[in-house]
């Protein structure tokens, strides 16, 4: 489904990203673990096109899409991002920042859009807060109607950079919830995260990143029990 190719990417003289490698196929769920400043969020980025690729080629559907010129838009339909700074649009209504952009971008009819967000609100937990502000809400029930606002456009795939970790840690689990009900449901998804528990629970492929290159990648049970690699280990022995 998506494919990464000596992907590359440097800020002036700062090498970010160095030959990476990916694949991910449709139903499957990748975590990326590493330390700070190893290139999680810019390969993140250089997937939603927020980041120009310096070298090499992403392909979704086979396609290039560091080519699509006009098609980014579309493409942008199809792979959602959730940040872990949420972005609510704060004068609008949580219903209302579910269904903004079928509205705007997909020109769905605001009754049918409504209904929809209204079943996205439901899944993940939070109809009742329907009408009320981003304000009003934890920071955890932000990021659950920030994952639903993503679902409303329907993505094949989504991509989660640390979704929790703006969280304080009782509302981390209700959202780690929402994510692996996905997963269940057979959603594609990339996940930046530092919940190892999680990893070791949904994913079925962990990637350890570390300078900007894939140090490591392999089933949960290998990277956690059997890590081959130094680096992956001293990071580990750091985490858990
Ligand atoms: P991670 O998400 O793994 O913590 P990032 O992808 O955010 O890592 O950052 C990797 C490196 O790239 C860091 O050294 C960071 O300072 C640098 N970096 C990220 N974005 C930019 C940017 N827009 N301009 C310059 N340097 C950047
Ligand atoms: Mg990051």
């Amino acid at each position: 489904m998506l494919d990464i190719q000596n992907l590359s990417k440097s800020f002036g003289d700062l090498e970010v990203l160095r030959d990476v490698n990916i694949a991910v196929e449709q139903g499957e769920v990748v975590v990326v673990i590493g330390p700070s400043g190893s290139g999680k969020s810019t390969m993140l980025r250089c997937i939603n096109l927020l980041e120009q690729p310096s070298g090499g080629k992403i392909l979704y559907q086979d396609k290039d899409i560091t080519q699509l010129g006009k098609a980014i838009m579309e493409y942008r339909k199809h792979v959602g991002m959730v940040f872990q700074k949420f972005n609510l649009f704060p004068l609008k209504t949580v219903v209302q920042n579910v269904m903004y952009a079928p509205v705007k971008l997909n020109k769905t009819d605001p009754k049918e859009a409504r209904e929809e967000a209204m079943e996205l609100l439901k899944k993940v937990g939070l109809e009742s807060k329907a009408e009320v502000y981003p304000h009003a809400l934890s920071g955890g029930q932000q990021q659950r109607v920030a994952i639903a606002r993503a679902l409303a456009m329907q993505p094949e795939m989504l991509l989660f950079d640390e979704p929790t970790s703006a969280l304080d840690p009782e509302l981390v689990g209700d959202v780690l919830a929402v994510m692996k009900q996905l997963a269940k449901e057979g959603m594609t998804m990339m996940v930046v995260t530092h919940e190892m528990g999680f990893a070791r629970e949904v994913a079925d492929r962990v990637i350890f990143m570390d300078g900007g290159y894939v140090v490591e990648a392999d089933t949960p049970q290998e990277i956690f029990s059997n890590p081959k690699n130094e680096r992956t280990r001293t990071f580990l022995s750091r985490v858990l």
